[in-house]
């Protein structure tokens, strides 16, 4: 039997429905869930259906910041929400701005934030609701990282999270484990031009990858590449303080970046790099020119 699903937007920029229409076995998938309405996909329900009534469904989807006066035809978005809510099996944000606020978290709309958190922050806005929520970051969410959760719940399977309610299976890694540049990263050889293939981008190009959970690297997009593989920094999208401000630059402090990898000490950074930067490995950067 197919599973019922509600795709609903607060506001957003479309960029996660869009991204989901990549997904490269959608017919397959549309065999298995049956969308009652997606802002997008032919549905058997007009927004306007789904908005002024409760139309049964199992999984609700919330793409988007969610802001105390931003309305859906005619409706406010939090009043869609808790018809919605207390009814469904799961809540599954997509996306950064419907999980941690993202881009829109400035916008001028009043209390703009993610279902739960603002950044870092817990909110009480849908707490009642926490025990059913999945989030799955990112700008635009990964569509396999996205479906694989959806047949996940669907198939009743064991879900571990993390603090922030993101799969673990997907999530409890950082971008930077399966990059193609790793060797580069361990001698401290930075990529001097965007887009070539040779060079690690953390040291000189803001690559956020190492403080980035995320499986961009290990489950490809469109099955074929990822942002750092073609020679552009990991952006740190999926993370609850995207966007930052300059996003292409590594910010330091007297030589040493800012932001270190997840569960590296400052001393042993430090240390380790001292010791990386003694290696010339002239293969490595003869490579670069
Ligand atoms: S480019 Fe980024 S992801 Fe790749 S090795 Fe360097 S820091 Fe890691
Ligand atoms: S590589 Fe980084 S910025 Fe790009 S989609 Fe993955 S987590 Fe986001």
């Amino acid at each position: 039997m197919k599973t019922k699903v509600l795709w609903i937007q607060g506001l957003a920029c479309n960029g996660n429905a869009h991204s989901f229409l990549t997904y490269s076995k959608l017919e397959q998938f549309l065999d298995d869930f049956e969308f009652i309405y997606h802002p997008i996909i032919d549905s058997k329900f007009t927004l306007s259906d789904i908005v002024n009534n409760f139309c049964e469904c199992e999984i609700l989807l919330i793409e988007g910041s969610i802001a105390d006066d931003y309305k859906r035809s005619h409706k406010s978005i939090v009043e869609i929400i808790k018809l919605y809510a207390p009814h469904v099996k799961k809540i599954v944000t997509v996306g950064t701005c419907a999980t941690f606020g993202g881009i829109f978290k400035d916008s001028p709309y009043e209390n703009s934030s993610g279902f739960l958190y603002l950044e870092k922050e817990k909110i009480d806005k849908f707490l009642e609701y926490e025990d059913k929520v999945i989030s799955v970051s990112g700008c635009p969410v990964h569509p396999e990282v996205l479906v694989n959760t959806l047949y996940m719940i669907k198939d009743k399977l064991e879900l571990p999270i993390d603090t922030f309610h993101r799969p673990k299976e997907f999530f409890s890694f950082t971008v930077h484990n399966g990059c193609t540049r790793n060797e580069y990263f361990e001698y401290k050889v930075d990529n001097h031009n965007f887009g070539e293939k040779e060079g690690c981008m953390f040291y000189d190009h803001g690559c956020q990858a190492p403080f980035t959970n995320g499986s961009c690297n290990k489950i490809l997009w469109n099955e074929v590449n990822s942002k750092t593989r073609v020679g552009q920094p990991c952006m740190g999208c999926t993370e609850p303080e995207f966007p930052r401000i300059n996003l292409y630059e590594t910010k330091k402090n007297m030589g040493i970046p800012q932001y270190l990898p997840f569960g590296v000490p400052k001393r042993a950074y430090l240390t380790l790099s001292g010791v990386a930067k003694a290696f010339k490995i002239s293969r490595l950067e003869e490579e670069l020119f």
